[in-house]
């Protein structure tokens, strides 16, 4: 659907803001509504007049996620939507909870935006007994729906969605392709893993590394100069959990698993040269958890650089940034693979960031 396009026949339709949940959850949802029998609106992807139009409805010191989900709303209801999905995850786990903003967001909405429509607005709250069944019967009453039979079915069918789309990508798929193959009903197969002689994990929220708008195509960018990135989406969650026992630090933030649990994960396995956080100006949540892993990783003298943005930031700047922590790293395992004996060739090309690697006898070789 484009921006502005206007939708003909509401009854059976929902809307969905491309934003906050949407990035872990949406297969889920997808295989849920459709099993409801609805059929989903997206909003349109992140563009700066979304940020802007979000931006004019809070005040300006909210991060910048929250303004983008604001936007999000603004857009689906240029469109026409009458309905829209807009949960308040309090908590994920027993004590394990959001930050307020996303607990918040139907009581942020409906102070901002005085407009009519229905908010379809289910509460999960494990610390209280709310469970996630508990979300999702509340979910489909709210929509008018109360057979048990339907609700169960749609409930399977979106997790079997889910599931299909989090194994693809803990297998390595990327998260648009593992996003279309799971909701067509297909697997990707997996990727044959390119070695690369730069390895970093992006320890930050789906709805920041993956909306391209906001992380400026953070990933292609960095894979561009050569550098292998992992995420918290290729780290199944028992991994997570255990990784951050493993530091001796407790889960206390429902998207812990996608910043702590990643970066301990590739941190304690030692398959990274880095760590790269990226966070939203002014988080709290993240400013918590980035301090505690940058604790962990100067004791592990692992170089850790700390991104933060918002609606101002600018590309160059953001890039520049980048560049320079690539080639920091880059010279470090140079200085570490000339001490270990290995022939190390410097790039005739004139980018150092643009290497290729192989493997020659028993001698790495990086042309
Ligand atoms: S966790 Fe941080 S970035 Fe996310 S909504 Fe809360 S304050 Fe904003």
């Amino acid at each position: 659907m484009k921006f502005q396009d206007k939708i003909d026949d509401n009854s059976k339709i929902i809307g969905i803001p491309r934003a906050i949940s949407y990035y872990y959850n949406y297969p889920f949802y997808y295989g849920y509504f459709k099993g409801l029998g609805f059929d989903i609106v997206l909003s349109y992807k992140t563009i700066s007049k979304i940020i802007n139009e979000g931006s004019k409805y809070v005040v300006s010191d909210t991060c910048l996620p929250i303004k983008v989900f604001v936007g999000h709303v603004v857009n689906l209801l240029s469109k026409g939507c009458d309905k829209i999905f807009i949960p308040s995850v309090q908590s994920t786990a027993y004590k394990v909870n959001n930050c307020t903003k996303v607990r918040g967001l139907p009581e942020i909405i409906r102070n901002v935006i005085d407009k009519p429509f229905t908010m379809i607005e289910p509460t999960l709250d494990k610390t209280n007994n709310i469970c996630f069944k508990d979300f999702c019967y509340d979910t489909a009453n709210q929509l008018g729906i109360f057979d048990e039979k339907i609700i169960d079915s749609a409930i399977e069918s979106g997790w079997s969605i889910y599931n299909n789309f989090k194994q693809m990508t803990v297998d390595g798929v990327p998260f648009e392709e593992a996003l279309n193959h799971a909701i067509n009903n297909k697997t990707a197969r997996k990727p044959i893993e390119i070695v690369r002689p730069i390895s970093v994990v992006i320890m930050a929220h789906g709805y920041n590394l993956f909306d391209e708008r906001i992380s400026m195509r953070l990933i292609p960018k960095l894979e561009k100069m050569g550098v292998k990135v992992y995420t918290g989406l290729n780290v199944s969650k028992q991994d997570a959990v255990n990784s951050i026992q493993e530091l001796g630090e407790i889960q206390y933030w429902a998207n812990e698993l996608d910043l702590t649990g990643a970066a301990a994960y590739y941190m304690l396995n030692e398959r990274i040269d880095g760590i790269i956080a990226l966070s939203a100006f002014g988080c709290g949540p993240d400013s918590l958890m980035v301090n505690e892993l940058e604790y962990h990783a100067s004791e592990k003298k692992l170089p850790m650089m700390h991104l933060t943005i918002d609606e101002h930031t600018g590309e160059a700047g953001f890039l520049t940034r980048v560049e320079a922590f690539v080639d920091m790293l880059i010279r470090k395992k140079r200085k570490k693979i000339e001490k270990s004996n290995i022939k190390f060739f410097q790039s005739p090309q004139k980018e150092n960031t643009n290497i290729a690697i192989k493997q020659k006898e028993q001698n790495l070789t990086i042309v």
